[in-house]
This record gives structure tokens, sequence and C-alpha cells, in this order.
């Protein structure tokens, strides 16, 4: 006999779990809604229509499991595994930073710019990550060819998975180490989102689950833009391009860097949705 007394809704359950999401999330009841969704293996749609139903025990612990995690700020991308990210769905764990909506403006800057480009282009993607902005510009450039580079062999695991999910590992080659330093050829476009912020600066739940490797920009943010200006010139074929996400109050410092490094380029910045400056774009000669 089960006592109808302890019967839990998932009504019931959305309320529990965004009481207990409010100090960790900006939006604990769409993050309410996408963990029960997961947890029972539906659409968020049909969970929403089906709110007086009951739980199972099991999918009951589950979904406290991740509702917990959640409220200890783990990002809900982590959660459930996966992370979309230009139209494309990307699988991501804690071994890459989370693909932000902001830097589909680097994607978008980029595909604007190849438009205009006799194809095949060759492409370098800098610290690639969960390989999101490689993927994304395969999937649009079937013509190019795309190097994407990573320090964290952990970090290239996921890129292979996403490179493998949307087909595109025919022209993205996943390559391990520093900076340029693996490239074996100069390439017509060079694109990263590199780390840029100061650690300490930033969002509590960013830094306590997501890779200091893909965050940690030294003291000031700018160490590793330092050390892409230093190898990107020779780097870069007659006539090609580098673009680089930039945090929003770092666009007079990185396109100083950029002077310095490109002295005959136009140099432009690009703002993100939220009309924030997001892209520093160098037009070399
Ligand atoms: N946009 C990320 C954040 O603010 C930082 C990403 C990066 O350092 N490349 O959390």
């Amino acid at each position: 006999m089960t006592g109808s007394a302890l019967r839990v809704t998932l009504a019931d359950a959305i309320v529990w779990a965004v009481e207990t999401l409010r100090d960790a999330s900006e939006t604990p009841r769409l993050d309410a809604e996408v963990l029960l969704a997961h947890t029972l293996g539906w659409s968020r749609a049909r969970v929403l229509s089906r709110l007086e139903e009951p739980f199972t025990d099991e999918s009951l612990h589950q979904f406290r499991t991740l509702i917990l995690r959640r409220a200890a700020r783990e990002p809900v991308a982590y959660l459930v595994g996966r992370k979309e990210f230009y139209g494309l769905e990307f699988v991501v764990d804690r071994r890459v930073l989370v693909p932000r909506p902001e830097t589909e403006t680097l994607v978008d800057a980029a595909l604007e710019w190849a438009k205009h480009r006799p194809a095949p282009l060759v492409i370098a993607d800098i610290g690639t990550g969960s390989g999101c902005i490689a993927v994304a510009l395969a999937v649009h450039l079937p013509q190019a060819h795309i190097y994407a580079i990573d320090l964290s062999r952990d970090a290239l695991a996921v890129a292979r998975q996403n490179v493998i999910r949307h087909h595109v590992d025919a022209s993205v080659t996943l390559l391990n180490g520093d900076l340029l330093a693996p490239l074996p050829q100069p390439v017509d476009l060079l694109v990263s989102n590199p780390p840029y912020t100061v650690l300490d600066e930033v969002d509590p739940g960013v830094r306590m689950h997501e890779p200091h490797l893909a965050l940690d920009g030294g003291s000031d943010g700018l160490a590793v833009y330092r050390r892409l200006f230093a190898a990107a010139p020779s780097a870069l074929r007659p006539g090609g391009a580098l673009m680089l996400e930039i945090g929003a109050t770092q666009a007079r410092a990185v396109v100083d860097l950029a002077r310095q490094a490109f002295p005959e380029a136009v140099i432009r910045v690009r703002q993100d949705l939220a009309g924030r400056d997001r892209v520093v774009i160098c037009f070399s000669d």
C-alpha cells in the first residue's frame, strides 16, 4: 500500500527546487524545469503538461541530487552534460569551459570575413576547449581546414566527441600544445577565446566549477593576449585576420597590444548582443 500522504508530484518537487536554488541561481524556475526534464528523460514541454504526476522514488532521489549540486552553483550545462552553441548541441563537462552565448559574436565575425574570401581557408582556433568555435566554423565552412589547439588533453577529449558528433572530423584537426606552438603551417584566420579573467573577480560559481586554465588571464587578465600577439604575426598568411574574444572592459588594452603586433593592420572592436565590447579583430596586410 502506498500512503497518499507521501505522494510527491512534479509540481511539489519544482516548488522545493525553486526555493532551494533561490540564492544560487538567477533562473531557479528554469533550472528546476530543465533538471527535472533531464531526470525524467522528457522534454520541458512534457514536464509542464504533467505537473500533477507523482515521482518514483528513484527519480526523486536523482532530481534532489541534481538540485543540490546546482545549489552549490555547478553550471546546469555540466549537470545535463550538454550546451547549445550557435544552434548546435555540444557535449560538455567539467573538463571544458561552458560555451557562452557572447562567444557566438566571434563566430559571426569569422563567418562574415570568410564569406568574402576564396575557399579553401586554413583556420586555427587557439584554446578550443569544447571545440564549440572550431566545430561551428567547420559546419558553416565545409571547404575550410581548421586546426583546433588546446593545452589540455582533457579538453581535447571533449572536443573530439563534439567533432565526431557534428561530422566534421575530416576538416578539424585537434592538436595538443601551448597556443600556436603546434601549428604546422601559417593560417588565413586565427580565432581564440583565450583565458582573460582575473580569477579573483570571476563569479564564484564559475570559479568553483569551471577550469581555471580556460579562465585565468593572470593578474591583469591580459597575460595570454600578450603571448598570443607575440606569436601571431608569423603564424598568419598575407591578408590574414586575427579575431579574439575579450572581456567587456578590455578593448582598449587589447587594441593597444594588437597595434604593437600588427602596426599596419586595420583593427576593429565588435560588440556582443548585450552591446558590450566582445571581439577584437585585426585585418593584417
Ligand atoms: N566569459 C567568461 C566569464 O566571464 C570568461 C571566458 C574566458 O576567460 N575566456 O566567465
